[in-house]
């Protein structure tokens, strides 16, 4: 089967590998109907070493069903799924408590050996857990929106959970990547009054006023903060979604905070040390996140996407077949693309 490699910052290739099989008895293998590349493949894309073996690619898909091993109950051959970015086992006290990726069984896919989504098929550890069937046929036109469950659009959700958004609340988005976008539909869903989107590419800007933004900040700092502030009665906002991951975004989201406010980080850290622990700790702003449970989000979201209620799959402004993927890192990581769908 064909599948997508990395072998060093700037080389993705399509290669043959061997064909993903049943390993574990609760596996399923699984044929990728739709894959996507993610804001967070850019990190390797730009700074990964050189690897003789190189990293499976890919972590956001929807699936047809081909196999399953002997344990596997819920999950049948013919299933239509979205496989959520990490798989997990579905009956540990974490996957009880919502909080699927801190399974004790959990694993990203794309990483570690496991192999990635930006392929013609692939393994899924703990298929009863992991995946989740969809009420549709494997052609529908809600696809593109779909897809954005396995990552994006629970990742967003994600930011504005644990931000707090609130009817009648301000919320502010740092970050105009498809996560940031989601970020702008779930602080939009979640009630806020007001929605600050904070990025500078006009295209993307435009859709997060389409999603429901407020008000635009292009600046960034300092000027950044000011500028909120001026939008906000001068208080800041109640809900911060950081959908970056760089420091300077984490300062300035810390910033923008009203105090008592919360920021919801879910961009990949780029940092090892959150900056701003001291206006965090006099405005008494509650800083949180992480990988988001986005498997665990599924049965709340499914619905606006499945009624027509929310349109995350406008994030997606490309496609392109496997062979199509190594330019698809090229023209997202030189912002020509938001993001890129794959048909394997
Ligand atoms: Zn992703
Ligand atoms: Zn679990």
């Amino acid at each position: 089967m064909r599948a997508t490699v990395m072998y060093r910052a700037g080389d993705v290739r399509v290669e043959d590998v061997p064909d993903a099989r049943i390993v574990d008895p609760a596996d399923a293998v699984v044929r990728v109907t739709r894959a996507c590349i993610c804001g967070s493949d850019l990190w390797p894309y730009a700074s990964m070493e050189p690897s003789d073996s190189g990293e499976s690619m890919g972590h956001e898909a929807i699936c047809v069903v081909e196999d399953i091993g002997s344990q596997v109950s819920m999950i049948k051959r013919g299933d239509v799924v979205v496989m959520p970015f990490a798989h997990s086992d579905g009956t540990c006290a974490y996957c009880h408590e919502g909080l699927p990726t801190a399974c004790v069984h959990v694993g990203f896919f794309g990483n570690n050996g496991l192999n990635g989504a930006q392929a013609e098929a692939l393994r899924i550890p703990y298929a009863d857990g992991t995946l989740y069937p969809l009420p549709v046929g494997e052609d529908d036109a809600l696809m593109p929106s779909l897809l954005t469950l396995s990552d994006v659009m629970g990742t967003g959700h994600h930011a504005a959970v644990v931000s707090k958004v609130a009817p009648g609340k301000r919320a502010a988005v740092v970050g105009d990547g498809a996560v940031g976008l989601c970020a702008v539909i779930a602080a939009k869903r979640l009630g806020a009054e007001q929605i600050i989107i904070m990025g500078r590419h006009p295209d993307r800007l435009a859709l997060a006023r389409e999603y429901g933004a407020t008000d635009v900040v292009s600046e960034r700092g300092e000027e950044a903060v000011e500028r909120v502030r001026e939008l906000t009665g001068g208080e800041g906002v109640h809900s911060v979604l950081e959908c970056v991951g760089h420091g300077a975004s984490m300062e300035t989201a810390i910033g923008i905070a009203r105090p008592g406010g919360a920021v919801g980080r879910v961009g990949v850290p780029q940092h090892t040390e959150i900056p701003g622990s001291f206006p965090a700790f006099f405005g008494n702003i509650t800083v949180g996140g992480g990988p988001a449970p986005v498997r665990a989000y599924l049965d709340e979201l499914l619905p606006d996407i499945l009624e027509g209620r929310i349109e995350p799959g406008r994030v997606f402004d490309r496609t392109v077949g496997l062979d199509g993927v190594p330019d698809g890192y090229r023209a997202m990581a030189d912002r020509e693309s938001i993001k890129v769908l794959v048909t394997p």
